[in-house]
């Protein structure tokens, strides 16, 4: 396993305000990502799938759209000791003093995407969701699923899709044009869309129903320039002011209740 000294190696030649290049991206995942080629490669197939959803349904407010394999490349599968140390000594240096975040307050997360400016990269790892279920919902996973094996596998899946969805959303996003209760809600939003279309199961996370409620209601008001808003498609100025307006912030409060400046 990669050490924090050794994530360092690669990160301390990035050069801020552009994406990392493709030898960039593969020194970095040397570093950390260890897990085997069959997990990649099943990785590999549900960014596949996962993408190919969110183009299928939303395509066409994508006015650039990426092949599967360009929204791959940009994925580092780190394993939790490596993202955090990743988190210590590269993430923290690019948080200034107008990044907000919504995580807890001394919460690393799980998985982080970047804009162009900042890498245009996601690294993070699919968390055990499993050992957090209680006893009656493993019990009643494994009976559907004939087997605690396959009951671990189908929750690994569901939790992967989720979180590949979500970023994969965030790697269409102009992080440096939108605020980030409208790349979140919208992450959400999406992913819960892509899950229901495409029948795969939900783990229901009870944060994200306020997020997915927020976002249907400004599609309802707002129509297609809230997709187009999202994926980066033209809309007009007076139109994003209107969307955007609609955040107060008591809703905010409400909606994500952590939401701040990351440094203070
Ligand atoms: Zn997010």
């Amino acid at each position: 396993m990669a050490t924090s000294k050794e994530v360092l190696g690669p990160t301390n030649s990035l050069r801020p305000g552009r994406p990392l290049d493709q030898d960039q991206l593969d020194s970095l995942r040397l570093d950390c990502q260890d897990q085997s080629p069959q997990e990649i490669n099943y990785l590999c197939q549900l960014t596949a799938i996962t993408h190919d959803a969110l183009l299928q349904y939303y395509g066409k407010y994508i006015p650039c759209p990426k092949t599967h394999q360009e929204i791959f490349d940009r994925f580092i599968f780190a394993h939790p000791p490596v993202y955090r140390a990743f988190f210590d000594h590269w993430i923290s240096s690019k948080i200034t003093k107008t990044t907000t975040t919504h995580l807890e307050p001394g919460s690393k997360g799980l998985m982080r995407a970047f804009d162009v400016p900042e890498g245009h990269l996601v690294i993070g790892y699919i968390p055990d969701v499993w050992k957090e279920l209680d006893e009656a919902k493993k019990i009643e996973l494994t009976r559907s699923s004939g087997g605690i094996k396959k009951a671990k596998h189908f929750v690994y899946y569901l939790e992967a899709v989720f979180q590949i969805a979500h970023e994969t959303v965030h790697l269409y996003q102009d992080h440096q044009a939108l605020p980030l209760w409208f790349l979140e809600c919208a992450a959400y939003f999406y992913t819960d869309k892509i899950i229901a279309k495409k029948k795969w199961a939900s783990l229901k996370i009870p944060s994200c129903e306020l997020p997915i409620k927020f976002y249907d209601f400004l599609i309802t008001k707002h129509g297609a320039a809230v997709h187009q808003l999202c994926f980066g498609s033209p809309v007009t100025r007076k139109k994003t002011k209107k969307i955007l307006s609609e955040m107060t912030p008591g809703i905010q409060a409400l909606i994500f209740p952590t939401m701040r400046t990351e440094k203070k």
